[in-house]
């Protein structure tokens, strides 16, 4: 190690963090500015008595005294009775990076002081030159034992602003993402989303679930839809998101719902689980009490929200794959062809209760979704008669039963189907999720 250290310092100029760094693999618990000294302090031992006679030691002494040193700004005074000159010189591997890293930590701080967050993470961009220099340079002195200039850099400027903020460094999940980009001589902040989990019931027939862009326009703004973009002018996403990105400052929102309902169906019971996903927001530690009660202020009569949590992308996850395994109940009014008889009404609950359906991708769906038969199952079904041609069905069926077309048969597409069991043709008019049983 003292002999590469050597050769190094007396054919180029080395600050003490990369000095250090070349040997960052070698023993723990020590800085590579920490590294750094030791090995220049060990140098000037080692070489002291050659100081004055030998001129390639004297330069080297000469450098080491330049990066502060103590040691060997004293032991070259003593040994040749002469003072080394303290002009400025700048690091040949890191062009002096290393001495602005207080300049950086105090700049980061100043563009922190309004944000909220608790754990961060410090990326950076090294300019090509500086990566290709260090490549060259471990090659032509064989060094084996270092680390990246990158590496050494980011973690002594997370360090000392965990220091100064009291904030916790994070590679997993950090609130907060600091970039210093070394190229542009920017630093930019990437503020991770914030998530928040809810369940919500929806009480009118006349809004979809998530924004809904106008086709005929691609959102710019048109005639059909009103120069607003939107086929549709609320949907239950902005009445839920848009009181949220108010309060948190965020740039934008994605709506993720546990499946959906039909623009024209309620969504009633315990309500549908969803997760908000709030982008680059201002403040993250939000009263989810005050937002639940501002939502459903707003937004009353249409949607009210309830059951409001911090989560994480992990259980978005979870919500978004868990839509076909779990049950729901439906309340569906029908209309008839013919009128109906109690026996009929029975035949119905006893060829369907239990039973799995046969179902092909409804006609009405078959632009967007693959032609395929998918057996779902109805656990339960309960049928009333409500007038002379028409009744009313509560049905609890596997998520992804088509409930529409197990009552209308879709063309025999669906088998069996209300209209199959009583022989005359039966209709679903109105539609309304009534409970999903989610076990979360
Ligand atoms: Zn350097
Ligand atoms: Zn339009």
């Amino acid at each position: 190690m003292i002999e590469v250290a050597k050769k190094i310092l007396t054919e180029q100029f080395l600050c003490t963090h990369c000095l250090g760094r070349q040997f960052a693999l070698l023993g723990y618990g020590l800085s590579d500015k920490e590294r750094g000294e030791i090995i220049q302090n060990a140098l000037v031992m080692e070489y002291y008595e050659h100081i004055s006679t030998d001129e390639e030691i004297s330069q080297m002494i000469k450098n080491i005294s330049k990066c502060n040193n103590e040691v060997a700004t004293r032991s070259f005074y003593k040994a040749t009775k002469e003072k080394v000159e303290q002009d400025k010189i700048t690091c040949e591997l890191c062009d002096g990076l290393f001495d602005k890293l207080s300049d950086f930590v105090l700049e980061i701080k100043q563009l922190l002081l309004k944000e909220d967050y608790q754990s961060f993470l410090i990326g950076a961009i090294f300019p090509v030159k500086l990566i290709e220099r260090e490549d060259n340079f471990r090659a032509k002195y064989s060094i084996t034992t270092s680390e990246t200039m990158k590496e050494e850099f980011t973690r002594e400027i997370g360090k000392s602003l965990s220091n100064e903020t009291g904030k916790a460094p994070s590679f997993d999940l950090p609130d907060m993402t600091i970039i210093i980009d070394l190229q542009s001589n920017k630093i930019k902040l990437e503020k991770r989303s914030l998530y928040i989990y809810g369940r919500y019931r929806k009480y009118i027939r006349t809004i979809p679930q998530t924004r809904w862009p106008c086709w005929e326009c691609d959102s710019k703004g048109c005639k059909k839809c009103n120069f607003t973009g939107k086929m549709y002018q609320e949907s239950v996403e902005e009445l839920i998101a848009n009181p949220v990105i108010k309060i948190t400052g965020g740039t934008g929102s994605k709506f993720h719902g546990a499946g959906r309902e039909d623009i024209d169906a309620l969504m009633l019971g315990n309500g549908r689980p969803f997760v908000l996903e709030i982008q680059d927001p201002n403040i993250r530690s939000v009263n989810l009490k005050r937002i639940k009660k501002i939502v459903n202020r707003k937004a009353k009569g249409k949607v009210k929200v309830g059951q409001l949590a911090i989560t994480s992308k992990k259980k978005l996850q979870h919500i978004k794959n868990s839509s076909t395994k779990t049950k729901k109940t439906y309340r569906a009014k029908i209309s008839l062809e013919d009128e109906i008889s109690s026996e009929l009404i029975l035949k119905i609950i006893q060829e369907l209760h239990g039973v799995v359906i046969k179902q092909k991708t409804p006609q009405r769906v078959m632009h967007r979704r693959a032609n395929l038969e998918r057996p779902r199952t109805v656990y339960d079904i309960k049928v009333k008669k409500t007038g002379e041609k028409e009744i009313e069905a509560e049905i609890t069926g596997q998520g992804g039963l088509y409930i529409k077309e197990l009552i209308s048969g879709d063309d025999g597409r669906t088998l069996p189907s209300f209209s199959s069991i009583i022989g005359f043709k039966a209709k679903c008019y109105q539609l309304d999720v009534i409970r999903l049983h989610y076990e979360y």
